[in-house]
């Protein structure tokens, strides 16, 4: 879990707002859930033999219940959908979180324990159109963001109604070849066959590419939803590879499931994945009756930033101007402690020393490691002749400016400079 201030944290910044305006333009708004959430929601939703489920959260027990800090946003958001109602509104409803995510994980480059999610969820359409609208928007959202060096990888998982048969299919094979699995999944084999086709073990992996494929067994219902998004695709001209051995680790998905990652081979760690989602029609009906219908991604802040930095594509943040205020003596401290709170209410940084008897070389040495971008000095030769000498730090040009219009030139160097 990390510390964000500084420099570190400038990076994040323009994104943010990016992720924010983008998230505008595709008509998602913005809803906030609470950091804790009863341990059903995830438990009921995300299934308890997920990884997430299983190992990862954050447990709190309290005498009457159980807390747990949101490992993910779309099990929240559906909780959050049925308690406030929001699917009875007319047509299709577009919401987008950006909310810090927390997974008792083996923290390395690219893996957090608490890490930051934005998602966008689509509710009440069930059509392929909006599979192919939301991954469109995904395409367009990390274009902006500067990325452009990400793969695209989607599949079916298929449904309720196909689904059983694949994943008894799929287990004689690997009962077949048990001994070539990897630890884990020879654990996962019994409770989450599926998993198995997306472990990153080199040995799985040829297992999987052998493997019965879930393609060969989607009812035609499934069949046509994953052909009507690939067309929805085409139409947008998205570019996407079909892959089967996308299978997702959460148990809600039925239908689409699909998968951002990036191109450059390291970028992320050991990881490579920047995002991914689905559909998860019937998610809903683990909390009652409501049927609900949705399609939703998430994406890591920071594999984002990890994968801008490798390709040399964050945003330079531009240099602040600020205003640097030095008093030569007690009464141009006096002048300054004012000129100073007049600049900052009208919006120019200005920072001062508050000690007036420090002398010129000193307070000039303090501008240049503060980064000023302008230095005022003041003192009492100056209130004599009511001048303030401006230092421009960079050019070190000098200039003699009479009090009275001050604040009126500053607020114009500093709109001129930036
Ligand atoms: P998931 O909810 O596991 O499908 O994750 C969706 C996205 O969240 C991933 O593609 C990553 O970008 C990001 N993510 C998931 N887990 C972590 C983590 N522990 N640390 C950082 N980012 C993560």
């Amino acid at each position: 879990m990390n510390d964000l201030f500084g420099t570190e944290l400038e990076k994040w910044l323009p994104l943010e707002k990016q992720i924010r305006a983008t998230m505008a333009d595709f008509g998602f708004s913005e809803i906030r859930t609470p950091t804790l959430e009863k341990i059903e929601v995830f438990s009921r939703t995300v299934g308890d033999t997920s990884d997430i489920v299983e190992k990862q959260m954050y447990t709190i027990h309290l005498p009457d219940e159980v807390l747990v800090l949101r490992p993910e946003g779309t099990a929240s958001f559906i909780r959050a959908v049925i308690e406030h109602q929001l699917h009875q509104a007319a047509g299709a409803q577009h919401y987008y979180y950006y909310q810090p995510m927390f997974r008792h994980e083996r923290p390395q480059k690219g893996r957090l324990r608490q890490f930051h999610q934005f998602g966008a969820e689509i509710i009440q359409d069930p059509s392929p159109r909006a599979d192919a609208e939301l991954i469109a928007f995904v395409d367009t959202l990390f274009r902006r963001l500067g990325l452009s060096d990400f793969r695209t990888r989607i599949n079916s998982v298929g449904c309720k109604a196909c689904r059983p048969a694949y994943r008894e299919l799929l287990t004689q094979f690997l009962k077949g070849v048990t001994g070539d699995l990897c630890e884990q999944c020879q654990i996962r084999l019994e409770r989450a066959p599926m998993r198995v086709l997306d472990c990153k073990n080199e040995s799985c992996r040829t297992i999987a590419a052998r493997a019965p494929k879930i393609a060969d067994s989607l009812c035609s219902e499934c069949i046509e939803h994953h052909g009507g998004v690939k067309s929805a695709l085409r139409l947008l001209e998205i570019p996407f590879e079909n892959d089967p051995s996308i299978v997702r680790g959460l148990d809600y998905y039925v239908r689409s499931a699909f998968e951002f990652t990036a191109s450059q081979p390291g970028a992320l760690g050991a990881q490579d994945a920047l995002g991914g989602g689905g559909r998860y029609d019937g998610l809903a009906a683990h909390f009652g009756k409501t049927d609900i219908s949705g399609v939703g991604f998430a994406s890591g802040m920071e594999r984002v930033i990890l994968a801008l930095e490798a390709a040399r594509k964050l945003p330079v943040p531009t240099k602040k101007q600020m205003v640097f205020l030095a008093p030569l003596g007690m009464k141009a401290f006096e002048f300054l402690y004012r000129l100073s709170f007049t600049l900052k209410r009208d919006g120019i940084p200005a920072e001062m020393s508050y000690d007036s008897e420090k002398g010129l070389k000193n307070l000039l040495k303090l501008a240049d490691k503060r980064d000023a971008t302008f230095t005022v000095v003041v003192g009492d030769d100056e209130l004599l002749k009511s001048v303030a000498l401006i230092k421009t730090m960079k050019t070190g040009e000098q200039a003699e400016v009479p009090l009275e219009g001050l604040p009126a030139y500053l607020k114009n160097k500093v709109i001129r400079e930036t």
